[in-house]
């Protein structure tokens, strides 16, 4: 899934008055959550901090997104597994490119071999007669403390209602909660709703290497439960910005939050807490043996 609301700043209310709405998207509350330091670094600094190299597991999940979204613009008759197969191919890094985080065109080449094999596998499970509402669209919606936006990679109707589907490229399948459980999904339920003015309360993970689909179905309180926690999230990562404002050191405002994500960290060559947290450098190549199964588990 990507985002789309421009990084900026955040404007500090003034003393008494009451705060202007949090602009962000889902993705920018996770980033807070998980480390307060890679969410300084990633949407407050300026200019913006210094990251490292691609990944070239992300350059293959922003492929297969691109792949997928195009199937739908398809007419027809094309929407064949085979046309998906041909638009990823299409949506591939060139060689002599920008750096994309693989090792050399050989592995490039290879990955593209299967990550083409997995869109042709879950494109099979489609039916390309069932339209979706949305591919790739931006869905937003405002609180009293919110102005909140981003993209769902699909919106399918099924009867009266909408469904969120978010397409996930890594080697683990989705556990059961993972559905109920994420912020973001709840967030865009809530944001589709109120877009396209219809009831949308199931999200659905698609993991595309298994072809396993997990899915919870919200109900009125587990969402308003998410949006909470968005609110919460957006003030504390207010309060924070206001004490650097004030004079607070950033590294206290914002400290490090080390976990075993640290070793995938864009900001890990400027963090010696993470650094040390992370253990032995990865390369940008070294996700790929997470993202894909190979051809014998996938079958
Ligand atoms: S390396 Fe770890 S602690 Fe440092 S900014 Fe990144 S996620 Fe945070």
């Amino acid at each position: 899934m990507v985002d789309v609301t421009p990084v900026e700043p955040l404007q500090l209310g003034l003393e008494g008055m009451p705060r202007r709405l949090f602009a962000c998207t889902p993705s920018r509350l996770t980033t807070w959550q998980d480390c307060p330091r890679r969410y300084r670094l990633t949407y407050l600094e300026r200019p913006p901090g210094v990251r490292g190299s691609a990944w070239a597991h992300k350059t293959l999940g922003a492929a297969v997104h691109v792949a997928l979204a195009r199937w739908w613009s398809e007419p027809r008759a094309r929407r064949t597994p085979l046309t998906a197969r041909t638009l990823l191919e299409r949506a591939w890094p060139r060689a002599g490119g920008p750096p994309d985080g693989f090792a050399d065109d050989a592995q490039s080449a290879q990955w593209r071999v299967r990550a083409g094999e997995m869109v042709e596998r879950y494109a099979a499970t489609l039916d390309p007669d069932d339209e979706p509402v949305a591919v790739e669209r931006t869905v937003s919606m405002r609180t009293d403390a919110l102005a909140l936006s981003g993209r769902v990679d699909r919106l399918d109707r099924r009867g009266d209602e909408l469904v969120v589907v978010d397409y996930k490229t890594g080697r683990t399948p989705a556990a059961d909660d993972d559905a109920r459980g994420s912020l973001t999904l709840g967030l865009y339920a809530l944001a589709a709703a109120r877009t396209l003015r219809g009831r949308c309360t199931r999200v659905e993970l698609h993991h595309l290497p298994t072809g396993r689909v997990v899915a919870h179905d919200h109900s009125d309180a587990s969402l308003a439960a998410h949006l909470a926690r968005a609110e919460s999230l957006a003030d504390q990562a207010t309060s924070a910005t206001e004490d650097v404002a004030a004079g607070t050191d950033a590294d206290l405002a914002f400290p490090p939050r080390t976990s075993s994500t640290c070793g995938w960290c864009d900001f890990l060559r400027v963090c010696p807490a993470g650094q040390a947290a992370a253990g032995a450098p990865r390369r940008p190549w070294d996700g790929l043996a997470a993202a894909l199964p190979t051809s014998d588990e996938a079958a």
